[in-house]
């Protein structure tokens, strides 16, 4: 289970993530131009419906947001990790994150390669079974500049034993679906420890 003494980034938050109510920590992972800032944005803009004070913008890269997920509400803070290229960043992100939404694009290969090798590393911070994570091939709308097939993905998820979802931040397709999707996820964990 995760304990402060494992919090690299966010010191102030340390050590809550087992509290009854606490947010979940959900991280966007995934190379640089996938679409891990227009997911936060989506997830952002969640908040004009509702008070604007219940999206905390702390900084560019994390932003905290009530959801109504199955009927329940659900507090989610979205980290996005900003530093594709440098490796610690999103190995720090991998420490105190929850659950994780790992995205490619389906237009770019390498980015695709570079999902897989972000679930290696991943594996290797959080070797505990039954983190929460989804594949995510986002840029579904691109059709003609499909580099990467539905079924390859797939695939590779099952080989990491993740969920898989292909998304368009642009057109506003499956985003939500993926963000309940890992509070879904989330919340058969706690209850199964709770259990
Ligand atoms: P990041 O580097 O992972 O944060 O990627 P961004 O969110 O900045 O996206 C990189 C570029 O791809 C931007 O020009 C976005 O507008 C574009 N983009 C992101 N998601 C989609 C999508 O689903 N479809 C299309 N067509 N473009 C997208």
């Amino acid at each position: 289970s995760w304990s402060s003494s494992d919090s690299v980034i966010s010191a102030d938050s340390a050590g809550e993530a087992a509290e009854p109510g606490s947010p979940y920590r959900v991280v966007l992972l995934g190379a640089s131009g996938v679409g891990k800032t227009a997911f936060a944005s989506i997830f952002a803009g969640a908040a004009d419906s509702m008070d604007s004070d219940d999206c905390e913008l702390c900084g560019d890269e994390m932003c905290e947001n009530m959801i109504e997920v199955d009927g329940e509400p659900a507090s989610v803070t979205l980290l996005d990790t900003w530093d594709y290229d440098s490796e610690w960043p999103q190995e720090c992100y991998m420490q105190t994150g929850d659950a994780f939404l790992l995205l490619y694009s389906i237009t770019d290969r390498a980015s695709f390669l570079r999902a897989s090798e972000l679930r290696i590393t991943l594996r290797r911070f959080r070797p505990a079974q039954h983190t929460p994570i989804i594949l995510v091939g986002n840029k579904c709308d691109l059709v003609r500049r499909r580099e990467v097939s539905v079924s390859e993905g797939r695939a590779c998820a099952a080989v990491f034993d993740c969920k898989f979802i292909e998304t368009s931040a642009a057109m506003e397709h499956n985003v939500w679906e993926a963000f309940h999707g890992i509070v879904r996820q989330l919340r058969l964990r706690r209850d199964s420890k709770e259990a």
